[in-house]
């Protein structure tokens, strides 16, 4: 049994709050109703760890795959109701910019973004390749009790709900 199975959610169909159907939320930690979730002040947001450049070791092909396979889990965690935070991305902004910004600030500030994070996904080395940054992030995770997921297909579904003023 992996990380996945152990943290994916048991299938509770009532809010661990008020026994409401009407659950918007599952973890193995519980489920909740739209207004515990609301009062619950927790984000959907899952971040994303894995292999970008190896710390610059990986050649541009590499890259690019790596780079494409978080963007393919960013797409779909988002059809999964999450608010992902992809590293990923920084490929790109990396690539046009003039200068280069040091591996350890990088790190910093994706330590933030675990942080701040409810759950995090991890892509296993055995099927995305090693990551020193990604294990680092991986242990600190789990240090911070975060929800981890290592199968995208073992993500339970959120509803999504909007936040936004109407
Ligand atoms: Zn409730």
């Amino acid at each position: 049994m992996g990380d996945s199975e152990m943290t994916s959610w048991n299938g509770e169909p009532e809010c661990t709050l008020c026994d409401s159907p009407n659950v918007i939320w599952n973890t193995t930690n519980g489920a909740l109703c739209e207004i515990h979730y609301n009062m619950s002040q927790r984000n959907k947001m899952i971040y994303i760890a894995g292999p970008i450049s190896n710390g610059h070791k990986a050649n541009p092909r590499e890259m690019y795959k790596k780079v494409k396979a978080g963007i393919k889990l960013y797409m779909q965690l988002i059809e999964k109701g999450y608010s992902p935070i992809c590293p990923h991305f920084s490929y790109y902004a990396w690539l046009d910019y003039p200068r280069d910004i040091d591996w350890q600030t990088w790190l910093d500030m994706d330590f933030e973004y675990v942080r701040d994070s409810t759950f995090f996904f991890y892509m296993k080395p055995s099927k995305y390749g090693e990551s020193k940054g990604a294990l680092r992030e991986y242990k600190y995770a789990k240090s911070l009790g975060k929800t981890i997921y290592t199968d995208i297909n073992k993500v339970p579904t959120l509803k999504r709900i909007s936040h936004a003023l109407h």
